[in-house]
């Protein structure tokens, strides 16, 4: 259970102003300078003995991530945060843009010092039009109090920060569609190699991270990396914000350890399952792109990333969607696929036609128009899918039915209009 003492995000439900001054009260923007001093490489080391795992959902070491920047800068190097959440399920990064703009911005100065990057660009969601604005004023205040800019915190360090807008494609938060998508392109990802730290934004190195990861480096910079790697469990460090919504009582987000056992998410701070604990069917753990999770399995799981992925789902953005007995799993499971056939760019084949033909299969399903030869034959679809595209999309969209075919399928088949049952 996180202590009082270790949060990070203290402004998570906006008890103060997220501006300068209240920012600087609760500890931002506090000896920058020095720790800029440190020396880029020391930062990067650090943050490899955190064990930070990027929050963006693949969960990969930040630290490695940084370390794949070039170590000798011929050409420009940038920084690009990537505040396109459009995960279902997920709104933690709305939440720290809106409460906590400057631990973010702080963030971005101190990694792009760490990658040896002197412009950054924050990639937003157009829709987020508060958070776009409180963002905006807090990098003005930046700006104005000489903490980024030409010489951001008396460092001599140079930096800047772009903020640009997007349209709203779920695909642009895949990094490489994102860097397209900033350079003026239609949003699709690209084919890696080569990856972004070699050939990314504008043909230079550049490094793309989520905006909690880069909003908790301040922190882990201030207090070092054994006080970090000393919360949660081993290979899944530090605390984390969850964001618990569906049929729950009080849907909400909340910063906690990883590990934290997910009954307890549900029952402590979302005020427990609409109808009790015992009405609870499935829950999604880490945004609708991981397959579900059915009660037996939620009564005793962990939320970390090892533990999920042993599961067979996955932390993901841990965007926590959770469905009572009253929910119509099919449907459900149908809504995502279509949301995964509207979204897919149509640059490879398994994803632009295989999600298409998974929602026209959960659609028949949904009407008890099937055989259950077409239960294996869904399955073995989302099989050619998954790891056959560019981006992890096509993962995305086979997951959730997978997830459905391997705890509810007794209940699908009972779907048909011929009840079957295994
Ligand atoms: Fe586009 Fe889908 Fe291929 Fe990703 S997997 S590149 S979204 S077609």
């Amino acid at each position: 259970m996180l202590k009082k003492k270790d949060i990070i995000f203290e402004n998570l439900y906006r008890k103060f102003s997220p501006y300068l001054s209240a920012a600087k009260e609760r500890g931002d923007w506090k000896n920058t300078a020095k720790l800029i001093k440190q020396g880029s490489n020391k930062i990067v080391e650090i943050i490899k003995e955190s064990g930070l795992r990027g929050r963006g959902g693949a969960g990969f070491s930040t630290g490695m991530k940084w370390s794949f920047m070039p170590k000798k800068k011929s050409r420009e190097h940038y920084l690009v945060i990537n505040a396109d959440e459009g995960e279902p399920g997920t709104c933690k990064d709305r939440d720290i843009i809106r409460n906590e703009p400057h631990k973010l911005i702080e963030g971005c100065l101190l990694s792009g010092y760490a990658i040896q990057s002197n412009t950054c660009y924050i990639y937003i969601r157009g829709e987020f039009g508060e958070e776009i604005e409180i963002l905006n004023k807090a990098i003005e205040e930046a700006y104005k109090h000489g903490l980024i800019g030409l010489n951001a915190c008396g460092t001599g360090w140079r930096f800047d920060i772009h903020l640009h807008l997007g349209a709203g494609a779920y695909i642009c938060g895949e990094e490489t569609a994102l860097i397209e998508s900033i350079e003026g392109k239609k949003g699709q990802p690209r084919l890696k190699p080569p990856f972004p730290a070699n050939v990314g934004l504008f043909g230079c190195p550049t490094t793309v991270n989520n905006v909690e990861t880069i909003a908790v480096i301040p922190t882990i910079l201030r207090r070092g990396a054994s006080w970090f790697s000393s919360l949660g469990k081993p290979n899944n460090t530090g605390s984390k914000i969850f964001c618990i919504s569906g049929h729950v009582n009080r849907p909400c987000n909340v910063e906690e350890e990883l590990g934290v056992p997910l009954k307890t998410l549900i029952q402590k701070y979302a005020g427990d399952v609409i109808g009790g604990w015992d009405n609870l069917l499935a829950v999604i753990p880490g945004g609708s792109s991981v397959p579900l999770l059915p009660k037996e399995i939620c009564e005793s799981i962990s939320m970390d990333f090892d533990s999920l992925k042993e599961a067979g789902s996955g932390l993901g953005t841990a965007g926590v969607i959770v469905m009572n007995k009253q929910t119509d799993i099919v449907s459900a499971i149908r809504r995502l696929s279509e949301f995964y056939k509207h979204e897919s760019c149509g640059q490879c084949t398994p994803c632009r036609e295989g999600t298409g033909w998974l929602m026209r299969m959960m659609k028949k399903i949904e009407l008890g128009d099937f055989i259950p030869e077409d239960l294996e034959m869904l399955e073995n679809v989302t099989k050619q899918i998954e790891g056959h595209t560019i981006c992890a999309l096509g993962d995305a969209a086979a997951w959730p039915i997978q997830g459905l075919l391997r705890h509810f399928k007794n209940e699908v088949l009972l779907r048909s209009k011929k009840h079957y049952v295994a």
